[in-house]
């Protein structure tokens, strides 16, 4: 299994895991840029946002539900977050099965890009 993600999810490789179920896990980011810096991600391998269909819908429904139950968690439902998603290579996203970004606990820069 190449896929550094899918070694997190098998435990393969540690992870600071903070949630899991049949088919989400987040864990910390191993360099965060913030305080909080949580990535959330789907259990089973999808390389990027390009993959995602119809099928995934109540899959990413459930996913941003739990990013806000976890910024709520994390104390920055108040405070404010981002959650952001890199895709492809102009987008800079560098591992290759999909992640959303949970970020917060402090004022995040106003460029998006
Ligand atoms: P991307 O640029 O693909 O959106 O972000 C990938 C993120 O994954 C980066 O923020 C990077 O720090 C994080 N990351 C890469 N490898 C690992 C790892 O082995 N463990 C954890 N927890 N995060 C990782
Ligand atoms: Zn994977």
């Amino acid at each position: 299994m190449e896929c550094i993600f899918c070694r997190i999810v098998a435990g393969e490789v540690p992870g600071d895991i903070v949630y899991q179920d049949e088919e989400l896990i987040a864990f910390r980011d191993i360099h965060p840029q913030a305080p909080t810096h949580i990535l959330i991600i789907p259990k089973s391998h999808i390389a990027s946002m390009t993959d995602l269909t119809e099928e995934h819908q109540a899959l990413v429904g459930r996913l941003i539900l739990l990013a806000k139950e976890l910024a709520e968690k994390e104390g920055i439902s108040a405070s404010g977050y981002r959650l952001s998603v890199s895709t492809g290579a102009d987008g800079g996203q560098l591992v290759p099965h999909v992640h959303f970004h949970l970020l917060g606990g402090r004022k995040l820069d106003d460029q998006l890009g």
